[in-house]
This record gives structure tokens, C-alpha cells and sequence, in this order.
């Protein structure tokens, strides 16, 4: 399972694509992008390999634009199809997830959601933190990066998760707890990857998320990485990676 997002000047979707592939040897069943062209979220997903969504994407769906995040699944909640594939979207249809390990109360959160009118498509867990961050996100007037934090923060298990909301077209919120997620920093372009095979070609420098921690990665401005739990600021750790 996998991680690869992207924001910049380039055509984010090859540099996904070909970011998937490099993060194949690590397993997966299905694989999805979803990409933003500065008018609206552009959707391709499927069981099976990178080579199948290629293939679906080239019918289905414009690959322009120079944001997007993409991911190869390792089904644990709700068999390998290509519903249940990530990226996954809130009911508004405004942010976009996706999501590497498991979020343990699942359950619960999602008959409260589903209380408040929420619905769900896919049997998944990363579903229902789509949701749960859109609620967050609308019931106490946030932006995207506090409403993951809130969000992130009622939820038990484990997470690498690249969040894009279509209001604040400029970021990606990434986070992590206990799935690897690491960030490429280059001139006017981020990269987030589960590993840095994705981006090595592009930028040496990397910043290793650890444990708990989320960064909002943004065009033009300097990256914020905090701890989830208590808010507090992290100085990035940029490492040079040997090429
Ligand atoms: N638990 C999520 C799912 O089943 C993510 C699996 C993964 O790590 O790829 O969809």
C-alpha cells in the first residue's frame, strides 16, 4: 500500500503514476488517483494494478492539473473493488482522502454520522474519516488543516492520510500515526510519499514525518508541521537524501 501527492507547477498525475510504481513492491490490491485542474476533482480508481489505472484514467478522466494524491490500497475494511478504492470524498464531494492503515472505531464513528445524515458508498474505514472531517470541518466553521487535527484526534488506529479539500486549493494535509509518510520539499513543489522513491528525482531534500504529527503543505507559504494532539509546532527536520 501506498502514498504519492503532489503540488506544484508540474502535471502532478505521470509524477503520481509513475510514484505508484515505485511503491509497488510494497503490496496492494487496487490504486486510484484523484487529481485538481483549478476547476473540479477529477476521479480514477480500480482494483487491480497501476497499469489498470492507467488505462481507466486515459478513459475516464482529464489528467491534467499539477495538484493531486494517489494511492495503492492493501484492502482491511471492505473487499478489493473499485468502490471501496481510494481516493475516497466527503458527501459534499469537496475533500478527497486517501488513507494507509486503519482506523480502529470505524464502527462508532460512522453510526454517528450516518445519525447526523451522512452516507456512505464504500464499505471502508477511510470513508467514514472523510465524513468525519467534513463534520468537524462544518460544524464548528474550520479550515481543512484544523478540521483533520480535530478530526484525527477522535480517531483510534493507525494512519499515513494525504487530505485535499477543494475550498483551499492551495494545500495538501498530510499526517501520520504508525504508517510512513515522508515529504519532498522542492522549489515552488511538495511532494508526500509513503517513501521517498516517488520524489528522489525531483528533490533530495525530505522531512520524515513522525508519529503524531500532521504538516500542511502549501504553495508559497512556509510548511507547518504540529503535533496532532496538543497543537504544538514543530521545527522541520529537512534531511538530505543521498542520491
Ligand atoms: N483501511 C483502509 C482500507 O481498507 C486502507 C488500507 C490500506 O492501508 O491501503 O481501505
Amino acid at each position: 500500500c501506498g502514498i504519492v501527492g503532489y503540488i506544484g507547477n508540474r502535471e502532478a498525475y505521470p509524477v503520481i503514476i509513475k510514484g505508484l510504481k515505485r511503491l509497488e513492491y510494497r503490496g496492494y490490491d487496487s490504486a486510484g488517483v484523484v487529481l485538481y485542474d483549478g476547476t473540479g476533482l477529477k476521479l480514477a480508481k480500480t482494483k487491480g494494478k497501476v497499469s489498470d489505472l492507467e488505462e481507466k484514467a486515459a478513459k475516464e478522466i482529464s489528467t491534467g492539473g499539477s495538484i493531486g494524491i494517489g494511492h495503492t490500497r492493501w484492502a482491511t475494511h471492505g473487499v478489493p473493488n473499485d468502490v471501496n478504492s481510494h481516493p475516497h470524498f466527503s458527501n459534499s464531494g469537496n475533500i478527497a482522502i486517501v488513507h494507509n492503515g486503519i482506523i480502529e472505531n470505524y464502527e462508532p464513528l460512522k453510526k454517528e454520522l450516518k445519525k447526523r445524515g451522512y452516507t456512505f458508498q464504500s464499505d471502508t474505514d477511510t470513508e467514514v474519516l472523510a465524513n468525519l472531517i467534513e463534520d468537524v470541518k462544518k460544524k464548528d466553521n474550520l479550515k481543512i488543516g484544523k478540521a483533520v487535527q480535530v478530526a484525527l484526534n477522535q480517531v483510534v488506529g493507525a494512519y499515513a492520510i494525504a487530505v485535499f479539500d477543494k475550498e483551499k486549493p492551495d494545500e495538501i494535509v498530510c499526517a501520520r500515526l504508525g504508517s510512513p509518510l515522508a515529504i519532498g520539499v522542492g522549489k515552488d513543489e511538495f511532494f508526500v510519499a509513503s517513501d521517498a522513491s516517488p520524489f528522489i528525482e525531483y528533490t533530495s531534500n525530505a522531512i520524515y514525518l513522525e508519529d503524531e504529527e500532521m504538516a500542511i503543505i502549501s504553495l508559497g507559504k512556509p510548511m507547518k508541521i504540529r503535533k496532532i494532539k496538543d497543537d504544538s509546532l514543530v521545527d522541520p527536520y529537512i534531511q538530505e537524501l543521498q542520491i
